[in-house]
């Protein structure tokens, strides 16, 4: 047991109690209403190993809107659905541009230079809309599977104002249509991208649903198959390189682990052979990344010489 043996427990109240007193200038995402609701002073930290313990502190339980870290659990169904054909439609190179950028877009033709920018996320979102009929269905389902639990659900209001205010990803969307790189109808598949970044899970199903990809692809508690061992190798690359937005070199250069971010304030990081690590902090730097859930994640890394370099 990892916990016991690390003393984890301890070290994670310690850790939140530091994060609360750590000075940052961090501000709630506001591109829509809903999100800048949320309480500036939730904190949260949970680690789940790979036998199936998990240990947490502060807010751990509260489900937050999961953004971008829907990313990648859409990227994992879509590998399974396009195998090496999806690599024709979506880089695997870091963007050096902010996630929403879509200014490459045109110059490479339409073709994302990653699948965890938002760009790269609607060709996934394509995938799934032009492969199932159901596919906002299909992927609470998948989610649902991963965390081993029935109880998270997509947060009607947040999906509305995504819908809302949304200009930029259409304008990402119908560019890439223009290039035939988009097969479906562009509302159908922005539905599809902004309904998965509705979802709404806490830091414990985080760590949890996360933890095939810390053990080459198959869930350690229910043994299943989730992912081959080649696709999880492939997503802790991809994490690695473009995870953390346009700071995805200095996380690997202080933290040293594969790691995804979320405008709702969420990281989680993916310890390869221990387990994973979901943080929550609303507040976010310039680079769109919670500034506490990286303390958190490079205090807790640093101190259990973590970093796989
Ligand atoms: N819904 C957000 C957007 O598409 C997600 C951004 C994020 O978490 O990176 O702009």
């Amino acid at each position: 047991n990892f916990c016991a043996i690390d003393n984890l427990q301890g070290r994670l109240q310690t850790l939140l109690r530091d994060a609360r007193q750590e000075q940052h200038d961090g501000k709630v995402a506001n591109y829509i209403p809903a999100l800048a609701e949320v309480p500036a002073d939730k904190l949260a930290i949970a680690v789940a190993t790979l036998d199936g313990n998990i240990c947490a502190a502060g807010d751990s339980t509260e489900p937050f809107s999961i953004q971008s870290l829907s990313k990648m659990y859409a990227l994992v169904m879509a590998m399974q659905l396009q195998g090496d054909a999806l690599w024709q439609r979506v880089r695997m190179e870091p963007s050096g541009q902010p996630f929403n950028s879509i200014v490459q877009l045109e110059w490479e033709r339409g073709i994302p230079r990653n699948p965890v920018i938002n760009a790269g996320a609607i060709v996934v979102s394509d995938v799934l809309t032009s492969h199932y009929s159901a596919s906002k269905n299909t992927f609470l389902m998948f989610i649902r599977r991963l965390a081993q639990t029935e109880q998270i659900f997509a947060n009607a209001k947040v999906y509305a104002s995504e819908q809302q205010h949304g200009s930029r990803n259409a304008a990402l969307a119908y560019l890439m249509k223009s290039f035939d790189n988009i097969k479906s109808d562009v509302p159908a598949v922005l539905a599809q991208y902004f309904h998965q970044c509705s979802v709404e899970m806490s830091c414990q199903q985080l760590a949890r649903s996360w933890l095939f990809l810390a053990n080459r692809g198959v869930d350690p508690v229910t043994d299943q198959q989730i992912c081959s061992r080649k696709d999880a190798q492939r997503v802790n690359a991809i994490l690695s390189t473009s995870g953390m937005y346009d700071q995805s070199g200095e996380f690997a250069f202080t933290v040293g682990l594969p790691a995804k971010s979320g405008v709702g304030g969420g990281i989680v990081a993916i310890v390869p052979n221990y387990g994973v690590i979901a943080s929550w902090s609303p507040p976010l730097n310039s680079f769109g990344n919670s500034c506490l859930s990286m303390y958190l994640i490079h205090r807790l890394a640093e101190e259990l010489g973590l970093s796989v370099y």
